[in-house]
């Protein structure tokens, strides 16, 4: 199972697998008094290295507050968020976004790359914004993986919008995270460039044993994904393994007609 809801070790879930992420009991609530939010509700789950899990709901579920959560964007309001073996809850702010720095990736619809920069240059930028150096081999390794190595000199105005999210990958990727964190990457996409970004990030998985989650409203992106969990109210109502669209589209429906 490439999830697991027990109860785990730092780092490793019940049966001693190794979990890039894990969230046990976390809460968030927004507001006070009367117009309290709970936008996460008690949730507790583990994400195993080298998975892929794609996270949906109907709108105002929790999804970007569950991202933000287990990325260390945001805290939450009570429970603890892991990454790897470090626990979020602990950590100041300047820890706390130089762990962001090093072991987070993230990937967002609107790509949100640098445009004064070149391509180069945006996948530099994480080693660059965290003094750190740049590991050559695998730096080379992901920029011929995203198929970007002919256009290295180039600025994003030059690039179509797949090959801008093929940067935002690479730049997202390049210091190893324990977690690329993706937000509807394929949401400014059409179909096609939709499909080939959704392969890429399987492959980056099944290939170079990289943990994704993606936050989607679109059954089809999902069904790329290991595992599949559906949010309502905050909280973790279901999850499928390995999914068709089909399936995941009316369970979905089902999700939203009960709310
Ligand atoms: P989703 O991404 O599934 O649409 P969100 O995580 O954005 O859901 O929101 C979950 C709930 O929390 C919603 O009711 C939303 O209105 C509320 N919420 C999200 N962010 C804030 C905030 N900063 N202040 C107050 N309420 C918020």
């Amino acid at each position: 199972m490439p999830f697991s809801k027990s109860r785990a070790r730092s780092g490793r879930d019940s049966a001693g697998a190794e979990l890039a992420s894990r969230l046990d009991a976390v809460t968030k609530v927004y507001g006070r008094g009367p117009g309290t939010v709970t936008a996460l509700d008690n949730v507790t789950l583990g994400i195993h290295r080298g998975s892929f899990t794609a996270v949906m709901g109907p709108s105002g579920s929790g999804k970007s507050t569950f991202l933000h959560c287990a990325a260390g964007l945001d805290r939450p309001t009570s429970g603890v968020v892991h990454l790897g073996d470090v626990s979020l809850s602990g950590l100041n702010e300047a820890k706390l976004t130089e762990l962001r720095r090093s072991r987070v990736g993230f990937v967002f619809q609107s790509f949100n790359l640098m445009p004064s920069l070149t391509v180069q240059q945006n996948i530099n930028l994480p080693h660059r914004l965290s003094g750190t150096r740049a590991k050559r081999d695998w730096q080379r390794e992901v920029i011929g993986k995203l198929g970007l190595a002919d256009r290295l000199g180039h600025r994003p105005a030059q690039l179509s919008g797949g090959q801008q999210q093929r940067v935002a990958i690479a730049r997202a990727l390049v210091t190893q995270p324990d977690v690329l964190f993706a937000d509807e990457p394929t949401g400014a996409l059409d179909v096609r460039t939709a499909q080939q970004i959704l392969m890429l990030l399987r492959s980056i998985v099944d290939e170079m044993g990289q943990t994704v989650v993606m936050v989607t409203h679109d059954p089809v992106a999902a069904s790329y994904a290991d595992s599949v969990l559906f949010l309502t109210d905050g909280r973790i109502v279901d999850s499928m393994i390995k999914p068709g669209a089909d399936r995941i589209a009316e369970h979905m429906t089902r999700l939203e007609v009960h709310r």
